[in-house]
């Protein structure tokens, strides 16, 4: 039992390390504010928070890979669909359950209601890109023609997506957080929209916390589901596979082992680097304040009442508890407003604090970390609501409804990479003919905002792992008996 205490210690004074490291960042973050640092000295703060974000970026593909294959290769493949479903069914009914709530409290709070605030210029005639179309590219995306270019790049083939962002940030180009501009020109990749970038100052367009990537994660997920499928039934000449993939994964997660000690120095500096940086709260409009405050009240009563419940229905066990042993991963996505840069550190708690089955993890949360986004999909709603509420235009039933359809799939197509929902917001405009250009509304107070999104689609995916074991409970045990009388045959 001095083992116990001393673990119990170990992953306590963890969780105690990463909180103090928030509440240092904001500490320090505040104490440096009045200093009216440039960008670059901005930039160079918070270097130690930019390593943070690669360091787990780096192990993000292996991971998604090999904890994919080797998950789905270890389930016989009745298993791994009966599981795939389970997972599916639950994303799609917390993902539609958080539009729901997200559509009633901006309904009721009516955050957009009077005149604007700040009137936005309107950009000339440009062709809207269609809903399908976006549809289209999430499709596109799932299947990569190349899986070394998926690596780097997710599709945005549709051209009229290009346009409409080049023509926003031409506009608003100096509202614009660093960041955002980087990203965006990641993931249009287009050239007009680098030479627009190429005009400012060096300072001006390096990102300031860490730079995103666009990975098609989407691709790679369908691919290593696939190939874990088929390695899966290939008997013992799929072996050797199995086995690289599984010692790879292993590999993977001791790395990720010694990450998480330097974890909450990069938190730290995310933090700080975020608040020197931020702009003057003074300068956010009434408005914009209660749409702030919409989003933040859906997120809180999804993440902490209904998913808990949920959690509590199925599996009669503590949700909070559960929660407890997640903190890590939380803070992390808060730190980093990325899901996907999250994904080592979510592996770890769940199978560390947690101890959910690793044949669950591996396969369910590299599939959650990239389609399953509760907390996007919520902010989407309400900021198209919000949108429609600031240009006076009522929606009707039919409007909302495929708001809220709409609001999913741009979830569903988001990379968990910071402020991807800003970008697949285009849909959820465009399907109701809301002006694009109006997203400029809310770009002041979006990092916030994604940053508490990203940590209510982390904790979405862990709850739904666990809710998948207990589901599963039947299958992963008739399993363990397979295995037990094969090695007793051998
Ligand atoms: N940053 C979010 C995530 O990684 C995605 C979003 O922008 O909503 O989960």
């Amino acid at each position: 039992s001095r083992d116990n205490v001393r673990s119990f210690l170990r992953r306590n004074l963890f969780v105690l390390f990463t909180v103090a490291a928030v509440a240092l960042g904001v500490i320090l973050g505040f104490a440096l504010r009045p200093h009216n640092l440039s960008l670059r000295e901005i930039k160079y703060f918070a270097f130690p928070g930019e390593l943070l974000m690669r360091m787990l970026q780096m192990l993000v593909l292996p991971l998604i890979i090999s904890s994919l294959v080797t998950g789905i290769s270890s389930l016989d493949s009745k298993a791994s669909g009966k599981m795939g479903v389970r997972a599916v069914v639950y994303y799609m009914v917390t993902t539609l359950v958080a539009v729901f709530i997200g559509i009633v409290i901006v309904i009721i709070i009516r955050p957009g209601k009077g005149s604007r605030d700040s009137p936005v210029a309107k950009t000339g005639n440009i062709e809207p890109v269609q809903a399908a179309d976006a549809f289209l590219d999430l499709i596109r995306n799932m299947f990569p023609p190349n899986l070394v270019e998926a690596c780097f790049k997710q599709v945005r083939a549709h051209p009229p997506f290009h346009v409409i962002f080049e023509d926003i940030f031409q506009i608003s180009y100096y509202n614009l957080h660093p960041l955002l501009s980087n990203l965006t020109y990641l993931l249009t990749n287009s050239p007009r929209w680098q030479l627009i970038a190429n005009k400012k100052t060096v300072e001006e367009t390096v990102p300031v916390s860490g730079s995103s990537s666009g990975v098609n994660a989407l691709g790679l997920v369908v691919f290593s589901i696939c190939f874990g499928l088929v390695i899966g039934n290939m008997k013992q000449q799929g072996q050797a596979l199995r086995d690289f993939f599984d010692c790879l994964n292993e590999a993977i997660m001791r790395l990720v082992a010694v990450i998480i000690w330097y974890a909450p120095v990069g938190i730290l500096f995310l933090i700080a680097g975020k608040i020197v940086e931020m702009k003057d709260l003074a300068e956010v409009g009434g408005q914009l304040a209660m749409y702030t405050v919409s989003v933040i009240v859906g997120l809180l009563i999804h993440g902490l009442f209904i998913l808990p419940l949920l959690y509590f229905l199925v599996t009669r066990r503590n949700p909070y508890s559960f929660i407890g042993g997640l903190l890590q991963a939380l803070i992390t996505a808060l730190g980093t407003s990325s899901s996907s840069a999250t994904l080592p550190i979510t592996f770890r708690c769940l199978e560390e604090n947690n101890h959910v089955d690793k044949r669950v993890t591996r396969f369910v949360l590299p599939v959650g970390a990239t389609i399953n986004m509760d907390g996007t999909a919520l902010y989407e709603a309400v900021a198209a609501i919000f949108i429609a509420q600031v240009n006076d235009m009522d929606l009707n039933f039919g409007q909302i409804l495929t708001i809220s359809i709409t609001a999913t799939a741009a979830s569903i197509g988001a990379a968990g990479i910071p402020q991807a929902g800003l970008v697949t917001m285009v849909i959820v405009l465009t399907s109701v003919g809301l002006p694009t250009e109006d997203i400029t509304l809310i770009i002041a107070v979006d990092w916030f905002l994604d940053r508490l999104r990203t940590t209510t689609n982390v904790l979405g995916d862990s709850l739904g792992a666990g809710i998948v074991e207990h589901l599963s409970h039947g299958e992963l045990q008739n399993q363990d008996a397979e295995v037990r009388n094969s090695v007793i045959e051998d």
